[in-house]
């Protein structure tokens, strides 16, 4: 398996952070989190000299962490019992220069920062290293091609998932919850809205996200054949079903004209 995890060395992710990078995410099939963490402890100990004292990415106490900063970040995803890389996951791996993606890089500087403590290099030494690193980052960043880096989806997303709380995007047909064990979506296309001759659009998602209800002008009665105006109210329950309904709010006596 390849597994390409970077330090949760403070230099080194602040350099990352710097970069622009969060961290990259293991390339290959699904991994349960306890495979996942024994693979993190053992990552890379094949390029490690024996007399290094700091192996594998992480140490026990920030593993987990760096899994949900990765999870966070959205390079990598929850289904059931397993991590999955996203497709901003995949890319990302794909594109990072290799010196990035090594494993002994985090090992060499953990050993670094012992030399420092035992005094055999003077902080100066050490911080010269991580400048001279930070530029190699951002240099190997640069080298990224613009066609490379638009492989990332800019998805932006529209609000919070009620039923989970992550984040919802929107798709060609519906606004969906990004949490795969989540069903919660909001379809443009559903059969209460368009029996009143309307779909969902983006705003309306976004209103219905964020307060649960909406105000709609243009809902369409065919039994009245006119347009009327109303609060479309949103409701969710665990599993993710949601149902419509709608409540007429009084109108103030100025606004009382009627379309015939
Ligand atoms: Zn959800």
């Amino acid at each position: 398996m390849r597994l390409y995890l970077i330090s949760d060395n403070v230099d080194t992710q602040m350099g990352m952070r710097l970069a622009g990078i969060e961290g990259v995410v293991v390339h290959e099939p699904a991994e349960v989190k306890k495979t996942l963490l024994a693979a993190m402890d053992t990552a890379g100990n094949t390029e490690f000299d024996e007399d290094t004292e700091k192996k594998g990415l992480g140490t026990p106490a920030t593993r987990a962490g760096i899994i949900e900063k990765l999870i966070y970040s959205q390079y990598a995803t929850r289904k059931g019992k397993k991590i999955l890389p996203t497709d901003d996951g995949k890319v990302l791996v794909e594109i990072l220069p290799d010196f990035l993606k090594s494993a002994s890089m985090t090992a060499e500087w953990e050993n670094q920062l012992l030399l420092m403590e035992h005094g055999e290099i003077a902080p100066e030494q050490f911080m010269t290293g991580i400048k001279n690193m930070l530029t190699m980052m951002l240099n190997g960043c640069d080298a990224i091609s613009e066609e490379e880096t638009r492989r990332f989806q800019t998805r932006e997303s529209i609000g919070t998932c009620p039923v989970c709380g992550s984040l919802v995007y929107e798709s060609k047909t519906n606004f969906y919850c990004s949490n795969h064990d989540c069903h919660f979506a909001l379809w443009k296309d559903n059969r209460y809205l368009q029996s009143m001759e309307k779909t969902m659009d983006k705003k309306m998602a976004a209103e219905l996200l964020k307060s649960g209800c909406v105000h709609v002008k243009d809902l369409y009665s065919r039994k009245k054949n006119m347009y009327f105006e109303a609060d479309l109210h949103m409701d969710t329950d665990e599993t993710g079903k949601v149902n419509f309904s709608l409540s007429f709010p009084k109108k103030k006596p100025k606004n009382k004209s009627k379309k015939k």
